[in-house]
C-alpha cells in the first residue's frame, strides 16, 4: 500500500485495510490487519493507527515452530527526505530525527506497518509463557512430559563422587 501525499485530502483519511507483509521466520508473507488515520501538515504527515497479526516463530525454549499474535498501536512522523545538496551534508535537527522520510511524494505503508511488527516481536519468543522447553540431555520436549533424566543436571559419571560429598556433610552434622 502506497500512500500517496498529494491525494492526502487536508481533512485527512481513514483507511482500514490487509496488508501482506513478511515478519517471521516463514518466508510466505502473512496477513497483518491494519488501520490508519492519515493526517497532512504542509508537507508533514502524521500517521497513527494500530495493526495486528500472527506470524511464525520458534519457540526460544522448545524450537518449536509457533504462530505468534503481534500487535502494536503507533504513531509515525514523515518528512520529505531532505535534499542532498552538493557534497555539504545537511545537519538534521531534532524534529528530522524523530521521523521518517517519504521521498516522490509517496510513503510505503508496508514498511511502517513491517517495523511496527518487528518492534512488537519479543527478544525470545515463547510458545506459551510455561514452555518447559527441551530436556538438554535427551533433547524431549518436556512439555509432553518429563524425560526421566535427573533433574539436577549432574553427569551420572560423577554421581559416586555426589555421593562421597554428601556423606561429608552427614558427618558434619
Ligand atoms: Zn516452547
Ligand atoms: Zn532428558
Amino acid at each position: 500500500m502506497r500512500l500517496i501525499v498529494s491525494d492526502i485530502p487536508e481533512e485527512g483519511l481513514y483507511n482500514e485495510t490487509d496488508l501482506q507483509i513478511t515478519v517471521g521466520e516463514d518466508a510466505e508473507k502473512e496477513n497483518a490487519h491494519v488501520s490508519i488515520n492519515v493526517h497532512k501538515f504542509g508537507k508533514r504527515v502524521l500517521i497513527k493507527g494500530n495493526a495486528g497479526m500472527s506470524s511464525l516463530f520458534m519457540c526460544s525454549r522448545c524450537l518449536k515452530q509457533f504462530y505468534l499474535p503481534l500487535s502494536a498501536d503507533f504513531e509515525e512522523e514523515y518528512l520529505p527526505a531532505p535534499e542532498v545538496s552538493g557534497a555539504v551534508e545537511q545537519e538534521l535537527t531534532a524534529e528530522e530525527l524523530d521521523s521518517g522520510f517519504y521521498s516522490g511524494d509517496e510513503i510505503n505503508v508496508e514498511e511502517l506497518i513491517r517495523e511496527q511488527m518487528l518492534l512488537a516481536v519479543p527478544m525470545k519468543p515463547l510458545c506459551k509463557p510455561d514452555c518447559r522447553g527441551i530436556c538438554p540431555k535427551c533433547g524431549k520436549d518436556l512439555n509432553d512430559g518429563s524425560c526421566g533424566c535427573k533433574e539436577d543436571g549432574i553427569d551420572s559419571r560423577l554421581m559416586p563422587l555426589k555421593k562421597i560429598k554428601e556423606s561429608f556433610k552427614y558427618r558434619k552434622e
